[in-house]
């Protein structure tokens, strides 16, 4: 893995701290079926949020900050959320990043932050995945009662099962997924294979993690 250490001026208080970047892509595979990516990029999930050790500015980049969100960071909600034992210390900063996007209107994107801070918690024993996948839901729904899509209109009802079974809400999930296949448009191939595995799993009550290659239609 490609790391770089580099002092980083944090846009919300003004101090500096030593802040370390990746830039390694390439092959992923197949991912799991919520999109989380595999292979190197994976791993490197650690560095996908930058957090000031001064003020607790956690960003993707923290050099700059929205200004609607200025006063958000010393506000007890945002400071408690970055120090919520339920959680893995690095889970808190994505949640944290949710907070603000929320106040800035960026449903969609603060929804994908919390599916972000459960694949954290799903990488280090479980603790807080259900909770951080439920604020992902949430946000979603926010996003589309703001009339913004969250995903591919295919590709939604697919996730939203994916989470739910993830968090053993086995019952909303089948009604989630039985909704995307009775639906009157045709899916996508991909899509269909997808959600018909999303119902065998639900059937099986089985919540684990599951990736695109392990579709019994990819099975040769
Ligand atoms: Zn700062």
């Amino acid at each position: 893995m490609n790391l770089v250490r580099r002092a980083i001026v944090c846009g919300s208080c003004g101090q500096s701290s030593e802040q370390i970047q990746t830039n390694s892509g390439g092959e992923s595979g197949a991912p799991d079926l919520d999109t989380r990516p595999n292979g190197l990029v994976r791993s490197t999930i650690a560095f996908w949020m930058q957090r000031c050790p001064h003020c607790g500015y956690c960003a993707g980049d923290i050099s700059s900050i929205h200004e609607q969100a200025a006063d958000l960071i010393a506000s007890e909600a945002y400071q408690k959320q970055l120090n919520d034992a339920r959680f893995p210390a690095k889970a808190c900063e994505f949640l944290a990043h949710a907070l603000i996007l929320d106040q800035v209107g960026q449903y969609a994107d603060a929804g994908w932050t919390c599916l972000h801070a459960a694949w954290v918690c799903d990488d280090n024993g479980g603790n807080g995945q259900a909770a951080a996948r439920g604020r992902a839901m949430e946000y979603w729904r926010k996003a589309k009662l703001a009339g913004e899509d969250f995903a591919e209109p295919e590709l939604e009802h697919a996730l939203a099962t994916d989470l739910l079974r993830r968090m053993g809400r086995f019952e909303d999930a089948l009604i989630n997924c039985n909704q995307a296949l009775d639906a009157e448009e045709p899916l996508p191939d991909l899509i269909e294979h997808l959600l018909r595995f999303e119902k065998t799993l639900i059937q099986r009550q089985d919540t684990g993690t599951y990736r695109l290659s392990d579709l019994p239609a990819f099975q040769s």
